[in-house]
């Protein structure tokens, strides 16, 4: 059963980042502490009794294709029924079109709740909210008016339709035809694996399309934005004939089941009539205005399927009888059998699930909250530093929360033994799931070229360097100037101020590092770039890594505090879970900074046709 984890979301939203935090910020007046947890509650209570009943059903059932189109499995169009009623397609849209706009921070960690429940589920309303973003950004008045209020309210649906056969990581390469006619165009080609391009909740779905208008440049720069909706829309808003546009086949794939994962057919009688959206040839350029959101999105998956799949291997370690405790006198043979949550491997496993979720958290929100900086505070200097900062974060929040999400589910199967690879348990679903996180909306590899080509290579690790500054002042406070080697210290409540020590120590052995690694990478970047790519992905991960390991530091400093009666637990269990982070998961920096300064000789040397 999945518990919606309300407080400890509410202790990054409230302790480590804060109200304040917000302060300088215009359009948040109406946001307290108050709304968002009455918000998370809510969404907490509609996630655990609609959503989560039907992942597993939704997996076994799958969608279903005909003819006639693709019909949901059984439950989920009732769900999106009460989900619209519910007004939660609202959350975190514009205002101007009928939306309830919140901060990033609050519409992200509701995000993670739904995906959690059930992850199939939520890629309907984040792709309608991502396309509906799009068009808010890039579309004409007219367009925004006949499309965004009824996509913002759920009663249509959006997609985004990239991906071609030929044109996957490299959409230079798509061939979609947009033929001009008229004030609109007529579209030509086939898409593959576009994510709910086809089902029965709703009369409309917009779909946004990239395709190539006749006679445009090749590659990137060629390429256009367009407004392929199912059902054509007249100017006064009232549907009118079934457009040129069909889905051919369903993908049968990994995970997400439930999830209707299509094959489209553009133009396969007249043309599909699609409206240019913006400018001719900008589409790429204005997908990537909202790649930040979406990329955001896509990366709190990664930690809410493995909050998920803690919370169940968790259940199963407290209820699995095997074998007998060290403590309890296993050797002599007398004590009696015990839960496996008792032996320090399994606790060892899921402390690892726990802290590592709760460090990506702490990242994502911590992420988008420099987006909430960004696009809303009054200081123009503000907005541009958090804007750095936001864009640096984002592919690395993708990047190492999908890869390490995957790491998480695939540990919760090992707590249940052999029944996590048996279906039965679910185990398998989570990690079945999770798997395609790292790879839609950007593989690693591409998030990875993306950190260290845009964001550190092109300001020279200006933007980096500000956040390693920023990082090991902070934390040599908090280790109050004592910043020597990670002591280790027996955890007991007793000891709380020298456990937040010991942490900020072991964050700080993490940020020089990072620092380090940068300054290789900086210098592998400037004489060779092959090499610098062919450790773009440790070095992510080395990034995410120490840069949560800051924010669990700060975390473990707020957690050593006074606690009242209310929190006492959640603080004590939150000290416990960053003290294990520093002691268990942040020394695999060392490893990863020896990838980064040493590794990508041996990379490049490896001939292709040995492989
Ligand atoms: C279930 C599912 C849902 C999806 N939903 C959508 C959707 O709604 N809309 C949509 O448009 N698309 C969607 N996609 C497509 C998805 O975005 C692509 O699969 C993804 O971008 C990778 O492209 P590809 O599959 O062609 O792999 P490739 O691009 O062929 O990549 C293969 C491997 O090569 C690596 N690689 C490729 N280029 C580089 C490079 N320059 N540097 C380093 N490594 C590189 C990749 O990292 C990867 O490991 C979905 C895919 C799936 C499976």
């Amino acid at each position: 059963m999945y518990r919606a984890p309300v407080a400890d979301i509410g202790f990054v939203l409230h302790r480590l980042i804060g109200r304040e935090a917000l302060a300088g910020c215009e359009g948040f007046a109406d946001y307290s502490e108050d709304l968002a947890a009455t918000i998370l509650t809510e969404a907490a209570r509609f996630a655990e009794t609609v959503l989560e009943p039907l992942n597993k059903t939704g997996d076994r059932e799958g969608a279903h294709w005909s003819e006639a189109g693709v019909a949901t499995a059984a439950g989920f169009k009732a769900a999106y029924r009460q989900f619209v009623e519910g007004g939660w397609p609202q959350l975190g849209a514009s205002a101007q079109y009928g939306g309830q706009p919140v901060p990033q921070i609050l519409s992200t960690s509701v995000q993670e709740i739904w995906a959690s429940a059930n992850l199939a589920f939520k890629l309907c309303p984040m792709l309608t909210h991502g396309a509906a973003h799009a068009l808010a950004l890039t579309g004409s008045a007219e367009q925004k008016q006949q499309y965004l209020p009824r996509m913002v309210s759920g009663e249509w649906t959006g997609t985004m339709v990239l991906t071609e056969p030929q044109a996957g990581s490299d959409l230079g390469l798509i061939r979609t035809r947009a033929a001009p006619e008229g004030d609109h165009y007529r579209l030509f080609g086939q898409k593959i694996f576009i994510t709910w391009g086809e089902h029965d909740y709703t009369d409309n779905i917009i779909h946004m399309v990239l395709a190539r208008i006749d006679g445009a440049p090749s590659g990137t720069r060629g390429i256009s934005l367009f407004i392929v909706p199912k059902v054509l829309v007249s100017a006064d808003g009232r549907l009118g004939e079934r457009n040129d546009v069909r889905c051919v086949s369903l993908e049968h794939k990994l995970g997400i089941h439930a999830s209707p994962t299509c094959v489209m057919a553009f133009g396969e009688k007249q043309g599909a009539i699609g409206d240019l959206v913006g400018e001719a040839n900008r589409g790429l350029e204005y997908m990537f205005i909202m790649m930040n959101t979406a990329r955001l999105a896509v990366g709190l998956e990664g930690y809410a399927v493995a909050e998920r799949a803690y919370q169940q291997a968790a259940e199963w370690a407290r209820n699995r009888v095997q074998g007998r405790t060290a403590a309890a006198g296993g050797a002599s043979g007398t004590s009696t059998t015990a839960a496996i949550v008792n032996h320090p491997d399994v606790r060892r496993m899921l402390l690892s699930m726990r802290s590592s979720v709760e460090a990506m958290r702490a990242l994502t929100l911590y992420a988008a909250h420099q987006l909430d900086l960004a696009g809303h505070h009054r200081d123009g200097a503000r907005r541009a530093a958090a804007q750095a900062r936001g864009d640096l974060l984002i592919p690395i929040a993708k990047g190492w929360c999908t890869e390490l999400g995957i790491e998480i589910a695939s540990t919760g199967i090992q707590v249940h033994g052999g029944m996590g690879y048996i279906e039965e348990t679910g185990a398998a679903q989570f990690l079945r799931d999770v798997r395609i996180t790292a790879i839609y909306e950007g593989t690693t590899g591409i998030q990875a070229n993306d950190l260290i080509g845009r964001k550190i290579g092109r300001d020279g690790g200006a933007a980096m360097n500000a956040l390693i500054d920023e990082m090991r002042s902070d934390l040599q406070a908090l280790a109050g100037g004592n910043a020597g080697g990670g002591a280790r210290v027996p955890a007991a409540a007793s000891r709380k101020p020298e456990i937040a020590l010991a942490v900020a120590r072991a964050a700080i052995e993490g940020v020089e590092l990072l620092s380090s690694a940068t300054r290789s990478l900086l210098g592998l970047l400037s004489t060779d770039a092959a090499g610098a790519a062919a450790v773009a992905v440790p070095y992510l991960k080395l990034c995410g890594l120490t840069i949560a390991g800051w924010l669990m530091a700060r975390a473990a400093a707020i957690a050593s505090g006074e606690a009242g009666e209310a929190d006492r637990e959640l603080f004590a269990a939150k000290l416990a879970s960053t003290h294990f982070y520093a002691e268990q998961v942040l020394p695999r920096a060392l490893e990863l900074a020896r990838v980064v300064e040493r590794g990508s000789t041996s990379v490049i040397d490896f001939e292709a046709r040995w492989l």
